[in-house]
């Protein structure tokens, strides 16, 4: 397959919905709308969505803003100092309710860890500096951490972090929505996104997702839990709440992802949609492929390659021209705006890693970017900290009473630091939240282009 034949493909698919056949039910079934008919959605099943219990709002005068903690970084940087990190990977789980093939922990998914509480983890907190602004929390499952909002309230009370990101399965939707219910209660200055995992139309997301349950519908809990999430940020006036949706491109599904962006894009219009593409250290686990060094030298895409390529392409264009809602809810209309256009510049820098084209960013892994392990090995990024062969984590918190800055400004930190962007991990890192973006957040060049993209989001997004 060529990427001209994916492209074409991907633009001139007849448009259909995608959804695999569901009885429709009459839009006044219960009072549900047409939509949620149709999507098989029917949120009286969820308790949360209409009711919620209350949470006493943790007092906090910390400025949250992402100005200070860029100049810090950089004036540091520009010292020859290390910085804190501004952006924080933090795993709270390896366990999971499902078993997916292309996860990154497939293979020690699940094994008996000794994840740190909440009490280790706020130690670490209170000790990892005045530049941290986003954290995005990682599995395993997280919700199956069941202190997962504690978690997070206690980076909200140490730390001056404004936007979470949590990664799901979406298994339990009412489950969902508390956990939101309780931190945007307790910490209102933060600005919350879920990051809904769904690999395509129904039937290949349940067998994907490969859940072990008789008929348990893993599609349907990620689509009700979006719907869940909107009802709850317009009846509760959670302005700073999003849902995205992000799909995996693998070679088992990419044959079928123009028909799924367009089902996203059409019918279920999530805030926003991710195309991840399938990391390079987990291409060999089930699939006889040659390595990412043999297929670049051979010049030849993987076909699931040519698919990422063909429809990140589509996804900005339709971005740009307006078709596509790509847009964060934020305070501030520009803040949620450059952060859509960071994800775009992002998804660039993926395009430009399996082309092999010159980035316009190195990896500021260790330095602008931090990773905190669920048993507490801090890193630059997962690659690096738990790479069997060469193992390069800086340590763990546990052996230095929980001071993230005695890791973070070790020698051996600093002689890790200085293989991030060199090592054999590094070539085809396709790593967004490691890699991608702690290095656009400090790289003028992209915050420029960041700020004149961010700008055309604003004028073009359309009213959901
Ligand atoms: S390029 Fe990727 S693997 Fe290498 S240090 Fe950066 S995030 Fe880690």
């Amino acid at each position: 397959m060529t990427l001209a034949s994916v492209l074409e493909s991907a633009s001139t698919a007849p448009l259909s919905s995608g959804i695999e056949e569901r009885p429709l039910l009459p839009s006044s079934d219960e009072g549900r709308s047409d939509r949620h008919c149709r999507l098989g959605v029917d949120l009286n099943q969820y308790p949360a969505v209409i009711q919620r219990q209350a949470f006493p709002q943790i007092i906090s005068k910390r400025n949250r803003g992402l100005g200070w903690p860029i100049a810090r970084a950089l004036t540091a940087s520009t010292l020859g100092q290390v910085p804190n990190p501004v952006m924080l990977t933090h795993i709270v789980t390896t366990r999971c309710n499902y078993l997916c093939s292309f996860c990154s922990f497939a293979d020690t998914l699940n094994a008996k860890t000794d994840d740190l509480t909440v009490d280790e983890i706020e130690r670490v907190y209170a000790t990892m500096g005045n530049n941290l602004n986003t954290i995005v929390y990682s599995g395993g499952e997280t919700t199956l951490n069941r202190q997962l909002p504690e978690i997070i309230e206690s980076a909200y009370r140490n730390t001056p972090v404004k936007s979470v990101y949590i990664i799901s399965n979406a298994w339990k939707p009412n489950h969902l929505v508390e956990i939101t219910h309780q931190v945007l209660q307790r910490c209102p200055g933060l600005h919350l996104t879920w990051s809904l995992s769904i690999e395509g139309p129904r039937s290949h997301n349940n067998t994907e997702r490969r859940t072990h349950a008789e008929g348990w519908d893993a599609w349907q809990n990620t689509i009700d839990t979006m719907e869940a999430l909107k009802a709850i940020r317009q009846r509760f006036g959670y302005d700073q709440l999003n849902v995205q949706l992000c799909t995996v491109c693998t070679p088992d599904n990419h044959h079928l992802l123009p028909e799924w962006y367009r089902t996203v894009r059409d019918d279920l219009q999530p805030d926003k949609w991710n195309l991840n593409l399938m990391r390079k250290s987990v291409q060999m686990g089930e699939h006889a492929m040659k390595s990412f060094e043999e297929r670049r030298q051979s010049g030849a895409l993987e076909p699931f390659e040519a698919t990422y390529l063909a429809i990140t392409e589509r996804v900005r264009h339709d971005v740009v021209s307006g078709r596509l809602k790509f847009l964060y809810n934020t305070d501030f209309p520009l803040d949620g705006a450059l952060k859509s256009a960071v994800d775009l510049l992002s998804q660039e820098a993926n395009r430009n890693t399996v082309m092999q084209a010159k980035q316009s960013f190195g990896c500021k892994a260790g330095s602008m970017g931090a990773y905190l392990s669920s048993t507490g090995l801090v890193s630059g990024c997962e690659e690096f900290a738990h790479n069997p062969i060469a193992n390069k984590a800086f340590g763990n918190v546990r052996d230095v009473d929980y001071d993230f800055q005695a890791l973070w400004r070790s020698p051996e930190a600093s002689a890790i630091r200085c293989k991030v962007g060199k090592s054999s991990e590094c070539n085809g890192c396709t790593l967004e939240s490691q890699r991608n973006y702690p290095a656009i957040l400090v790289s003028p060049q992209s915050l420029v282009q960041a700020a004149v993209l961010g700008t055309q989001l604003l004028v073009k997004t359309p009213t959901p």
